[in-house]
């Protein structure tokens, strides 16, 4: 007999669009061993989906991606019924999934391409699924000839043990788009209705007299709605709402019914009076219709789990799809890396899901409210007549669009009961911005360049003003805490590793420049992992906040988080997400916190 190809991985992801992709590229990153495959033959070329909010930005910014992405992309930073303060920016999928490609080569994992996933089981053996280093689900994957045809029923028929893959994994994640199959295979529903609505996307340059057409504009002329997206290059995008369209049962599309042409003819009908040119050439276009359901659960056993498209479908009004599903990796990553290194236990996992679940949900009503408003006239008062104001519409893209808001309720990892602390901090949103200066140098630094996407936590240290003895001596308590054995630095890293694997220490002090000396700052604090002192301390873990003496930058922080001159203790979470504030005197609730989650590594 011939001996099928088996082998075990720690984590296999399937699906390579940007919700495997950055999920994998962050794995490989926290020296997970991941593999990746997809059903395609190549990645895309063009198209798909394009918007990227500024906390996706903060995010891939927090993995180092950003700068491609900034000099790429078209810049967004007006929406013609409402000028937002901050920016998005539009690049074509590919090129995002390109600096996803390339950051996880350099740790040496390639998406394996064309593969397809034949079947999977997870083991009902609970002392397997107990066990941190077991491997309790089973997938057998079948590699594709490149320009072999996916017939996944004929396929399946002749796989042989000698022409497959056996993989063993101690975690799967599903990252396979809308039509999810490990979705299918976990038996898992999505929730919701399957709508009617058909849009139309078009991606060319235009030839037009349309005066805002690179100006992000959602339209809702007296003929229909459409969306125009100013693009990378001279491109733009529009979204047409199709009207007349009959939708079968199955829910999906047939493209080949339709043409880029005949969404042009229905865009220029809505441009009228306006003139807009049929395009020669088009750089991309499709066909979809629109679904508003979340799936019923994100994990089986958590130890399959699904993200992205395949957990939550809408419509494309609010922009949401990619930088949705890349949070979705982004909240997993970090998690999934604690449970694979015996940090936490597996049940850290059921936050990704009631996290996600939670939020996926409340973008669904955000889509039905977008819908909504988009389809109804605008008025020019608020006066009882139907529709919604021009400052209803503005409040619709500044307040919800953005992903800032994104808000994770009270659970192992975000305890709330501390609020006041930082009064102007939401426990559970992702820690606001702000410019600091470097003690040792007053360098003015962004603070969210302090908090890469590393996996580790940041406890960042606001100990007021350590000119004055009382918060200094609170400073110097914390600092000789770090050394107990109770203490959470002690506690919580594995004692092989190194001393800052688990928690980056930053101290930000209030107080003026001249007053400010790294002398006053415990040797612990400034660089608390160091183990031979002797080498010249990196001075960079000791911050303040006051005003730069060049651009007159900084000096906001503790205003910004409202956090009063007697101090605070703020946990940043690996994700930039706050998970709890304590008191300068009350490190033990810091311990207390952590020991929701992680696991003790020591016997104190
Ligand atoms: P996807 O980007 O769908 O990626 C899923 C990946 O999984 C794909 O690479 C696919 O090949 C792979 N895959 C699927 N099944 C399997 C399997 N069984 N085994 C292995 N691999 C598999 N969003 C917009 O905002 N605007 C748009 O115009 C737009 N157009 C789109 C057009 C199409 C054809 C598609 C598919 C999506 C479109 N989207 C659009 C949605 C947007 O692309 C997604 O919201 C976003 O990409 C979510 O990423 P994802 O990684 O979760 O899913």
């Amino acid at each position: 007999t011939t001996k099928s190809l088996e082998s075990e991985v720690d984590v296999l992801v399937v699906g390579a669009g940007p919700t495997g992709l950055l999920l994998s590229f962050a794995l490989a990153r926290a020296g997970v061993h991941v593999r990746v495959i997809d059903i395609k033959e190549k990645r895309i070329p063009t198209g798909h989906a394009d918007g990227i909010h500024p906390r996706t930005l903060e995010v891939l910014q927090s993995y180092g991606l950003a700068d491609r992405i900034l000099k790429d992309g078209a810049h967004i930073h007006a929406i013609v019924s409402a000028q937002t303060r901050d920016f998005n920016v539009t690049l074509a999928q590919s090129r995002i999934e390109e600096c996803f490609r390339d950051g996880m080569k350099e740790d040496g994992v390639e998406v394996e391409q064309p593969v397809l996933p034949i079947s999977l089981e997870i083991s009902d053996d609970k002392i397997m699924l107990q066990s941190p280093t077991s491997h309790p689900v089973k997938v057998v994957l079948k590699r594709l000839k490149p320009g072999e045809t996916i017939d996944r029923a004929t396929i399946a028929s002749q796989v042989t043990r000698a022409n497959s893959e056996v993989v063993r994994a101690k975690y799967v994640v599903g990252a396979d788009g809308a039509h999810s199959w490990v979705r299918q295979a976990l038996g898992v529903d999505m929730v919701g209705e399957a709508t009617n609505s058909v849009w139309g996307v078009v991606d060319f340059v235009p030839e037009t007299d349309f005066p805002d057409i690179r100006i992000f504009c959602p339209v809702n002329s007296p003929h229909g709605s459409f969306i125009i997206v100013p693009r990378e290059g001279n491109l733009v995008r529009i979204y047409v709402q199709l009207t007349e369209v009959d939708v079968d049962q199955t829910g999906r599309l047939d493209k080949s019914k339709f043409s880029p042409d005949e969404i042009i003819k229905v865009a220029q009908k809505y441009f009228y009076p306006d003139k807009l040119a049929t395009p020669k050439v088009f750089d991309w276009w499709t066909v979809y219709i629109i679904g508003q359901r979340v799936a019923s659960s994100y994990s089986v056993t958590n130890r399959v789990l699904i993200a992205g498209d395949a957990c939550h479908t809408h419509s494309p009004k609010g922009g949401q799809g990619m930088n949705v599903s890349m949070n979705d990796a982004h909240n997993l990553a970090w998690k999934l890396a604690y449970v694979l290194r015996q940090w936490a236990p597996t049940s850290l996992l059921d936050t990704y899901d009631a996290e996600r679940g939670n939020f996926a949900k409340e973008l669904i009503d955000f889509d039905k409210r977008c819908v909504k408003v988009f389809s109804a006239k605008v008025k020019a008062d608020d006066s009882e007549a139907e529709g919604v104001t021009q400052g209803e519409l503005a409040d619709m893209y500044t307040t919800h669009a953005g992903g800032i808001g994104i808000q994770y309720h009270a659970s192992m990892i975000v305890n709330v009961s501390n609020p006041s602390l930082a009064a102007n901090l939401v426990i559970g949103q992702r820690l606001p911005p702000g410019i600091i200066l470097r003690m040792a140098n007053f360098r003015p630094l962004e603070l969210h360049d302090l908090l890469p996407s590393d996996t580790r936590f940041k406890v960042l240290i606001l100990p007021g003003n350590i000119s004055d003895p009382k918060q200094k001596a609170k400073l110097d308590a914390i600092a000789a805490h770090l050394d107990q054995p109770e203490g959470f630095l002690k506690r919580f890293t594995p004692p092989d590793a190194p001393e800052d694997a688990v928690f980056d220490i930053i101290t930000i002090s209030r107080m003026e420049k001249t007053a400010a000396s790294t002398q006053m700052i415990s040797p612990r604090l400034l660089s608390h992992w160091e183990k031979y002192v002797a080498v010249p301390v990196s001075n960079h873990q000791a911050y303040i906040d006051a005003e730069s003496f060049g651009a007159r930058v900084g000096g906001n922080l503790y205003a910004t988080y409202g956090v009063s001159n007697n101090g605070a203790v703020i946990i940043c979470r690996p994700d930039g997400y706050v998970g709890m504030v304590a008191t300068l005197d009350d490190v033990d609730a810091v311990g207390e916190y952590f020991s929701g989650f992680l696991r003790a590594q020591t016997d104190a």
